[in-house]
């Protein structure tokens, strides 16, 4: 089925929809039954039938179907936010005893979601990369978890060969698809298990909505469906299911245009004599350039750039200095938005995380390409340039 074609329209031909154009939002919190044997029937499967809002909903079962048919996956189920997703996802997958091996760098708080499970006897371990697996792997692994490209550092792992390793050792993997929207990369169509999204990001793509998902089998995701999602509680209100709805509408031609733009900053970059190096996998010069070519069908915009200084005060001002891209946490909106995380992760993790001070992250927002470029070239003539 054709990706615009799902996000589009698909499932909104439905005889409840009358014809609305915009598929009616269901803003009720429970549905009522003919009779008590009816209802005693709907609460034993929960995952299937309209009961509560808190397990089901048909606003959110709308936006699951498109979501599923974009990952080609059998189900989604969709929560709260991109952190109720995944800590509903790892936690079905493990008990006290268990080990999850974590591929790469991930987002901080999937990680500090790791270090919580260690009061319920759950550990995990780090790899920087597929040659460290083998040795990393314990009889106790139950979960590869990982994300490409790898969190702030924009390196990429080539998700089929990671996905068979996953495989052949009887691991769930578990992948963090959200910087390149179901668009631009499929990893269940390489093996994958389970794919999370924040949508948050360039899926809702409007800055007014703080969503998740989790896609991939029945077998995987009804049990997250009946347990944790019920039991955390981390639901998707129909009113955020409507927005993202509306979000996928937009997303090919956004992520289009962030391609676009996204790319043509990060050329200009690459050119400029105060930046040591630039981290964005569509360019020539990146490491992984031709595995991005294998896996991916297109870049979105966020990606981080080293300022020729590693002083605190210089990445500051020049952050100070940007008057279009302003400065905030999250990525994927319509507007630009640049960080630098050296500037606000506690020192330690930073170290750990391997994150240089001279770091900045942007996201390139739907403004022109040559506006945001005048804001950076403006800005970064108080930044002395590499000797
Ligand atoms: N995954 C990635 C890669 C993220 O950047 C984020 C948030 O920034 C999340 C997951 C968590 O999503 P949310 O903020 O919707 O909980």
């Amino acid at each position: 089925m054709n990706d615009d074609w799902i996000c589009g329209r698909l499932g909104e031909d439905e005889p409840w929809a009358l014809g609305a154009v915009n598929p009616p939002i269901f803003e009720n919190s429970l549905f009522t039954f003919e009779t008590a044997a009816e209802l005693a029937e709907a609460i034993k499967d929960e995952d299937e039938r309209y009961v509560y809002w808190r397990g089901t909903n048909p606003t959110v079962d709308l936006a699951q179907r498109k979501l599923a048919a974009l990952e080609r996956a059998e189900r989604a189920k969709c929560f709260g936010s991109g952190m109720g997703a995944i800590s509903a996802t790892i936690s079905s997958l493990v008990s006290a005893g268990d080990h999850v091996l974590v591929l790469g760098s991930i987002y901080g708080p999937t990680t500090q979601f790791l270090r919580y499970l260690e009061k319920f006897g759950v550990t995990h371990t780090h790899v920087g990369d597929l040659t460290g697996l083998d040795s990393a792997i314990r009889s106790n692994t139950r979960v590869l978890y990982f994300e490409s490209p790898s969190y702030m550092s924009y390196r990429l792992v080539d998700i089929a060969e990671v996905a068979a390793w996953a495989s052949g050792q009887g691991l769930v993997s578990v992948m963090d698809n959200t910087w390149s929207t179901p668009l631009f990369q499929k990893p269940l169509t390489m093996g994958v298990d389970l794919v999370i999204h924040s949508l948050s990001k360039y899926v809702g793509g409007h800055s007014d909505l703080v969503g998740g998902v989790v896609a991939g089998s029945t077998e995987l995701i009804r049990p997250i469906a009946l347990t944790e999602y019920q039991l955390y509680g981390a639901a998707m209100s129909p009113h955020d299911a409507a927005k993202v709805i509306k979000g996928l509408r937009t997303l090919p031609v956004r992520m289009a245009a962030h391609q676009e733009r996204g790319l043509a900053v990060a050329a200009f970059l690459d050119a400029h004599e105060a930046v040591r190096v630039v981290h964005h996998p569509g360019l020539a010069s990146h490491p992984d350039r031709g595995l991005a070519s294998r896996q991916m069908a297109g870049f979105s915009s966020v990606f981080g750039f080293e300022l020729g200084s590693d002083d605190r005060q210089v990445v500051a001002a020049f952050l100070d200095r940007l008057k279009v891209f302003r400065i905030a946490v999250s990525w994927g909106g319509f507007e630009s938005l640049v960080a630098a995380p050296a500037l606000t992760i506690e020192e330690s993790v930073r170290a750990t995380m391997g994150v240089p001070v001279g770091l900045v992250r942007l996201s390139v927002g739907l403004e022109p390409a040559d506006t945001l470029i005048e804001d950076l070239a403006l800005a970064l003539e108080g930044v002395v340039p590499l000797a």
